[in-house]
């Protein structure tokens, strides 16, 4: 039996690494979850999975969740970062999944792997702005990072016994999103319902916007350089549509190894929870013949502005992604909240980029720091 813990199990990731437990209730067990603001999923869940330690937003709904399953014993509730940090240590789990949102991730990630947890990594904001902290110290804490992002999961198959062969290059894989072909013109009037309808993947909203401002393939080429420790000239955006090649690697003599697959979370999840062995996952599998056809081109830096400023971030380092990620994370829930046009995304990140003060090799206080600076400048603006 393995146990595990989530953070951010109402989410997307967190609903279906439940799925996943329950198709596999022989091999795994639920010890502490997570929840922002769903309480009543999150009381769900406790009753369905028997969780030892649950932690939600803030103590007005913890108060709230305990009223409501006092007739249960022995599950502790908790709140804030407290609580976070509580279920990503918590004793008995063997393996975190980090399927919150957010930079928020980042302290509970680090003091998980501080106490010895394995990693089953969703959260890319996390490596995006602490890769250089978090990889290094996964390695000198003996633990695993293992992804569960769709894309970093095909590589990390694909890399599977070729430990000792040179990468020359990642095939980054990218669906396009809703407003592919489309020119930074035709967006200037694109509202949330369209940016909210993601062609092939059901997800969070929060990465469905950043799907489709692509700001999300620049996010996942930051966080492939660190897990796999490619340079970032290594690694080519290739716009699939089909999102049936999942990502692949091409190596010193050329060989390309993708992994195919129907697009469905599940099946990452389940290899990061069973690495490195697979179990069967009902639903839809592949077939080649109902695919028929599958297309690549090159991703339109100049429509997608997120993507090209993602790159300015990576190759200035230190901070800029960080700042990169907060300010996205600020105007997208913006843009959520209907208080930007859609392409004041961009615009704003760039402009975040250009005036907070840049800091080389940032800690973990220093990226925490930025994240707040970056806040402040929006909200004084914005
Ligand atoms: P969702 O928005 O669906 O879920 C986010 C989770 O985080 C929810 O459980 C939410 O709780 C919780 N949460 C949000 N804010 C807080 C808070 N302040 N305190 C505590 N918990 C909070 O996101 P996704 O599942 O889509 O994405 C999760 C991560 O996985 C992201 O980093 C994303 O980039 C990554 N990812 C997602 C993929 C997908 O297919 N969805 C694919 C690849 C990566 P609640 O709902 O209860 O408020």
């Amino acid at each position: 039996m393995k146990n595990i813990a989530i953070l951010g199990s109402t989410g997307s990731i967190g609903t279906q690494t439940l799925d996943i437990v329950s198709q596999n209730s022989n091999e795994l067990n639920v010890v502490a979850l997570s929840a922002g603001k769903n309480i009543k999923l999150l009381e769900e869940q406790i009753r369905k999975y028997h969780p030892a330690l649950v932690a939600v937003g803030d103590d007005k709904l913890r108060d709230e969740l305990k009223t409501n399953i006092s007739d249960l014993n022995n599950v502790e509730v908790l709140s804030g970062m407290e609580g976070l940090l509580a279920v990503a240590t918590f004793e008995k789990a063997e393996i975190l999944v980090t399927a919150i949102v957010g930079m928020l991730g980042i302290r509970p990630t680090v003091a998980a792997i501080k106490a010895g947890k394995d990693i089953a990594l969703a959260n890319k904001e996390t490596l995006v702005t602490a890769g250089h902290i978090i990889m290094p110290l996964a390695k000198e804490c003996g633990v695993k990072i293992l992804p569960v992002d769709s894309e970093h999961s095909a590589i990390f198959q694909s890399l599977q016994g070729e430990e000792h062969n040179t990468i020359s290059k990642i095939l980054l894989t990218a669906s396009g999103g809703p407003f592919r072909g489309k020119t930074w013109e035709d967006m200037q009037n694109v509202t949330l319902e369209q940016a909210l309808n993601h062609p092939n993947w059901s997800m969070g909203k929060k990465i469905t916007i950043d799907s489709s401002t692509m700001v999300n393939k620049g996010l996942e080429v930051m966080e492939a350089h660190h897990l796999f420790g490619v340079d970032l000239d290594r690694i080519q955006v290739v716009v699939h549509p089909q999102s049936i090649l999942h990502s692949a690697v091409q190596f010193e003599d050329g060989a390309v190894i993708g992994q195919l697959g129907t697009p469905d979370m599940r099946v990452p999840i389940s290899y990061a929870l069973f690495y490195p062995n697979r179990r069967p996952i009902n639903g839809e599998h592949l077939d080649l013949f109902k695919v028929g056809q599958m297309t690549f081109e090159e991703a339109d830096l100049k429509a997608f502005k997120g993507l090209a400023l993602a790159y300015k971030a990576m190759e200035q380092g230190g901070n800029v992604p960080t700042i990169l990620n907060a300010a996205n994370e600020k105007v997208v829930a913006k843009f959520l909240d209907n208080q930007i046009r859609y392409v004041q995304i961009p615009e704003i990140i760039h402009e975040c980029m250009d005036n907070i003060t840049f800091i080389d090799n940032p800690d973990l206080d220093q990226i925490l720091e930025t994240e707040k600076l970056t806040y402040e400048y929006i909200e004084g603006r914005y």
